[in-house]
């Protein structure tokens, strides 16, 4: 299986935030309603784009994977490294299947 190609679950993200004793809370209003994006969902994955300019050592498509976790009362949107937590769920697949 290529993890790589797989869209995460949020409930994939919450369980990596849970391992890594990531705050739970809303760091603008303290609100607990975090939700991540659910990528299998929507069927697509987030990016930031990257700048690139010559002699630049940046990846091919000049993106920036990442996954957004939104707060559900102030809409404040965090963001994490996706690659972080692809290496982290392909070392601790889900025993849900
Ligand atoms: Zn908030």
């Amino acid at each position: 299986m290529n993890y790589r190609q797989q869209l995460l679950k949020a409930s994939d993200v919450q369980r990596f935030l849970s391992a890594k004793g990531a705050v739970a809370n809303c760091a603008v209003c303290g609100s607990s309603q975090l939700s991540a994006l659910d990528e299998e969902l929507i069927g697509a994955r987030a990016a930031l784009p990257v700048l690139k300019r010559d002699g630049d050592q940046v990846s091919s498509d000049g993106l920036f994977e990442v996954v957004l976790v939104a707060c559900s009362n102030c809409g404040s949107v965090r963001v994490h490294e996706r690659r972080l937590i692809e290496a982290w769920l392909a070392a601790n697949p889900s025993m849900l299947g």
